[in-house]
């Protein structure tokens, strides 16, 4: 594609690292080691079609980046995870859960930062998910290695008609852009995101990729959209099954300042719907990704629409813009859009 025109200020000005984003942080949510921040059942489309999947939002130590858009710091620990801990949140949960085909264990950090899960919890936590079809946790590309492949030999079960669930690591891609990447402080390149992919996808593992809308220093509505559709397309070249596309929202403090500043501009609800629409064209038209009949699959787009009240800018059209939404995660086609008059 060709060079965009590049914000300025990006180019221009000293961008904020670890100390400066840290020191506009509101204080964290009072949590608990034992209980998970939050946990749900929600219904995803799989390779196989609509499946249910319990999420739980587990509570461990924060994570080592500090990403300039980040607010998942909030609701985690001062230090290491406590030994135990992850495995007594996830019996918390599922007592109070109903039975899914599937597992997302996000614990707003990286799932194979030893500090952030102890890896001797592995084999309390395996027995507990093995069952599921697909589990699925989130970890850093550059934190991706053999403890991933250990813990994926793990889900299979050896006995006597076991099945083994597959594992799907979800990575932050964010951007390709080539100045909002490097701007973001994740300490991240796309190839570092390719190289990751291509060893988890060699190895049997699925790979689910977090795209930004409008993160900081892409400040143009339209620039947003055509960034984000190019970085979807940069995660399904490079072996990812599955998308997820986030609207980048302000509230960790750093965001306002840079908001501010002009740096950063919220998406609006038509890009979000402009961005989804654009990607499952996308999905659609890539050529087979794998030949590997384990993998072959058909590619997924999500839109995050679990926080996206503010995007809301009309009150008579947003509940039905949003229900829109899901509808098009479920089926992975597009739908008609909602007729408003704030948007004739
Ligand atoms: S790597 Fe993920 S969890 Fe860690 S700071 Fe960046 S966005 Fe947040
Ligand atoms: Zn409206």
């Amino acid at each position: 594609m060709s060079e965009p025109p590049l914000p300025a200020s990006a180019s221009e000005r000293a961008q904020p690292g670890n100390r400066e984003i840290e020191a506009l942080r509101p204080p964290r949510n009072r949590v608990d080691a034992d209980r998970p921040y939050h946990f749900l059942q929600e219904r995803e489309t799989g390779t196989f079609g609509v499946e249910t999947v319990n999420t739980l939002f587990l509570t461990g130590k924060e994570c080592a980046f500090k990403c300039l858009m980040c607010d998942l710091w909030k609701n985690t620990l001062d230090g290491p995870t406590p030994p135990g801990a992850i495995v007594r949140q996830i019996d918390y949960a599922l007592a109070r859960l109903p039975a899914a085909d599937s597992i997302k264990l996000y614990n707003s950090s990286n799932f194979f930062d030893p500090k952030a899960v102890p890896v001797a919890d592995y084999p309390a936590i395996l027995e507990r998910v093995r069952g599921y079809r697909r589990v699925i946790v989130e970890n850093h590309p550059r934190l991706i290695g053999d403890a991933c492949l250990q813990f994926r030999d793990g889900l299979h079960d050896d006995r006597p008609g076991g099945r083994g669930g597959t594992l799907e690591i979800a990575m932050g891609l964010e951007t390709i852009h080539p100045v909002a990447l490097p701007a973001m402080n994740k300490q991240l390149t796309p190839e570092d995101f390719r190289r990751a992919a291509t060893f988890l996808t060699s190895h049997g593992i699925r790979v689910r990729a977090f795209v930004l809308l409008n993160p900081p220093y892409i400040t143009d509505a339209r620039e947003g959209v055509r960034w984000a559709v190019e970085t979807v397309r940069f995660a399904f070249e490079s072996g990812a099954q599955c998308c997820s596309i986030i609207a980048t929202r302000p509230g960790n403090g750093i965001m306002e300042t840079l908001q501010a500043a002009g740096d950063y501009v919220p998406p609006t609800l038509d890009a979000l719907e402009a961005v989804f629409t654009e990607a499952l064209g996308l999905a659609r038209a890539l050529p087979e990704p794998s030949r590997d009949p384990e993998l072959r699959h058909r590619r997924l787009v999500f839109v995050d629409t679990w926080d996206i009240g503010f995007l809301s800018a009309c009150p008579h059209c947003f509940d039905a813009r949003r229900d829109r939404l899901d509808a098009m995660n479920l089926t992975q086609t597009i739908h008609q859009p909602v007729a408003c008059s704030c948007h004739a």
